[in-house]
């Protein structure tokens, strides 16, 4: 038997960004370890008998999860999952079986909703605003455009929030602001494809010397991201060629690969503080799975999204390259593939 609509679907089309991966099928959401999943609903015909479908977890998956208020007695099942034990990348399923063809292979499942269970990290955040309206003496035919002088950079609250947003409910990271400072009289660029160019204006501070000198030294072990804040002074971009540079800018943000540590330009618009958490997804080696030539996710996206006016149908990922310069829009969503390797990397990479 054949069952029209049958489907575990999202509750609220706004939850896209919690945890739920509709492109792949069977479909896939998150859970922390400890946690409450409530985002997902089973979605049955009218005028069935519902006493022959009964919504569980395989026995072999109870120690990972465990679900709640699964009755079927209606069209649509609003059930919860709990998060008990972290899953290996194959996960655990949530199983729709017919009671009336026990299948001995699968249990008699005739639909699954794939969950994975993820311990909860913590990740420290530093965040510096560098800000300066001097030229670079190095170089002096580089000019601060108008509108980076008046940017209003976002506040170090609205970045970890921006952070949180992104990653708590999909991958079960926390994070926390450990340091931060306005630090001023400085002055620098960098080149996103080569070396860093960046370095203190003559006269910076010491305070800035000291932070970024810790930043980029690449043994250091100090377990923490920082966003340097461009603001006035972050020439966020490209060499053109030998005789100068790009002046359109290259890119919103920048993460050195293997640092930890990115840099965003200040004067963004709109929905930009997300370039933080784009940032911050490069850091902790997303995307995994449709990986582009530069770094970036690539198509398809949850239709899902359709309803939450986003004007381009392929601009709407987290880790969506080409930012700057083509209209391109970011969101929170990142795939299930991404929502385990963004958990891991935050282990690995920045546990204390
Ligand atoms: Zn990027």
């Amino acid at each position: 038997m054949r069952l029209h609509p049958v489907e575990f679907e999202l509750r609220q089309n706004s939850d896209v960004f919690k945890g739920w991966d509709s492109t792949a099928s069977p479909r896939w959401t998150s859970v922390g370890v400890g946690r409450t999943n409530s985002l997902i609903k089973l979605v049955l015909p009218a005028n069935i008998d519902y006493s022959n479908y009964t919504l569980r977890v395989l026995s072999e998956d109870s120690a990972n999860i465990s679900i709640a208020n699964h009755e079927i007695t209606g069209p649509e099942t609003m059930f919860s999952i709990a998060g008990i034990q972290a899953t290996d990348k194959d996960g655990v399923s949530v199983v729709l079986c017919d009671n009336r063809n026990p299948n001995p292979f699968n249990h008699g499942a005739i639909l699954d909703l794939h969950v994975h269970v993820l311990p909860e990290r913590t990740v420290h955040v530093g965040i510096y605003y560098v800000s300066a309206d001097k030229p670079n003496a190095d170089h002096p035919e580089e000019v601060i455009a108008a509108s980076a002088l008046t940017a209003v950079c976002p506040t170090k609250d609205e970045i970890v929030q921006a952070l949180n947003d992104a990653f708590n409910a999909q991958s079960n990271i926390t994070f926390v602001l450990d340091d931060w400072a306005v630090l001023d009289d400085c002055y620098g660029s960098f080149q996103p494809n080569g070396d860093l160019l960046w370095s203190p204006y003559p006269g910076t501070t010491e305070a800035w010397r000291g932070v970024f000198s810790r930043a980029w030294d690449r043994n250091q072990d100090i377990k923490m991201h920082r966003f340097f804040v461009a603001k006035n002074c972050g020439y966020l971009r490209q060499r053109e060629d030998e005789s100068g540079y790009d002046q359109e800018f290259g890119a919103a943000g920048f993460t050195p690969t293997g640092e930890r540590m990115s840099f965003v330009k200040s004067f963004l618009e709109g929905n930009d503080v997300l370039v933080y958490a784009h940032e911050m997804g490069h850091a902790l080696n997303i995307p995994v799975l449709r990986k582009t030539s530069d770094g970036h996710d690539g198509p398809p996206w949850p239709d899902e999204f359709s309803s939450d006016g986003i004007p381009f149908s392929d601009q709407r990922g987290l880790m969506k390259g080409g930012f700057s310069g083509n209209g391109g829009y970011l969101t929170r969503w990142i795939r299930h593939q991404d929502w385990r390797e963004a958990n891991e990397t935050a282990k690995t990479k920045y546990e204390r």
